[in-house]
């Protein structure tokens, strides 16, 4: 065996999204991810023009009672969970659909404690313009996890049922999606979010004044902030994007040339580690 083949494990257990932390854009510092996988923390930035390797066991835990899974659900649930936990239930993806006031929610003391607070709606430029919500707390790690070069907080809500229908009236002018491909090639230009905020709002007044009556005329306010920016640690974007899936191919790797939203980007291809929330692996250099 020669010195090369000799592999070190730098992190194993199973994973959780990575951590992130904005950096200072304004002083060249790009965002800072975190591996989490089980108790480990690994500070991933520093990894940036090595060769990783990255396996799946071929276990899962479920990421919420951490019983094990065959299959991961929902992006990290066990079928149980999956079914019964409010977090994993659709009106989370679609807040517009709340139906706590009709006593039907899975899980009332949770959904008091996260849907009933303050929301955000807010513009961010992941792969071009698209609207989104976010509980207030989540700012700026909803964003980096999205990839976004840009974001601006907009409006601010009650509920997250309020925050759904404001979405539902911005997405009649605006995506809610990223277009990942493009998000992983760096292809994205700058935009101006002021501009596109004053448009829209603008645009949008009859429905917001519609909201208002319903819920209250300080239930949906307008801020006034100004639009963050945010860097990532990318040596070189890929020309073409081809995406590694563990499912197939529990062994992944490559020298590792960037990390934007919750993506790996290798030379050989791109890995959304979001997707394997559970999955027990180990990364060794
Ligand atoms: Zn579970």
């Amino acid at each position: 065996m020669t010195e090369l083949d000799v592999k070190e494990i730098v992190a194993s257990g199973c994973l959780q999204k990575m951590a992130t932390e904005p950096g200072s854009p304004a002083l060249g510092s790009p965002a800072q991810y975190t591996l989490r996988a089980g108790e480990q923390r690994l500070a991933l930035n520093k990894y940036l023009g090595r060769s990783l390797q990255l396996e799946w066991t071929g276990a899962i835990a479920c990421t919420h009672c951490g019983r094990a899974t065959r299959k991961s659900f929902g992006q990290g649930y066990c079928y149980p969970c999956f079914k019964g936990l409010a977090q994993c239930d659709t009106c989370i993806m679609k807040p517009e659909l709340c139906h706590f006031h009709v006593g039907t929610c899975r899980e009332p003391d949770w959904g008091l404690r996260f849907c009933f607070q303050p929301h955000i709606i807010y513009l961010a430029n992941s792969s071009g313009l698209k609207v989104g919500i976010t509980r207030a707390t989540q700012m700026p790690t909803r964003w980096l996890d999205q990839g976004a070069i840009q974001a601006l907080p907009i409006l601010a809500v009650d509920t997250r049922l309020q925050s759904g229908l404001v979405e539902v009236l911005f997405k009649q002018l605006v995506s809610d999606r990223t277009n990942w491909r493009a998000m992983l090639k760096g292809e994205v230009a700058e935009l101006d979010l002021a501009a596109e905020r004053d448009r829209l709002l603008g645009e949008m007044s009859d429905g917001l004044d519609e909201l208002r009556q319903r819920f209250g005329e300080q239930a949906i306010r307008e801020l006034d902030e100004v639009a963050q920016q945010f860097e990532y640690p990318v040596l070189e974007y890929p020309t073409k994007v081809t995406s590694h899936n563990l499912d197939k191919t529990p062994r992944v790797g490559g020298r590792l040339m960037g990390i934007k939203g919750q993506y790996l980007i290798f030379d050989t291809g791109v890995i959304n580690l979001r997707k394997y929330t559970g999955y027990e692996i180990r990364l060794t250099v």
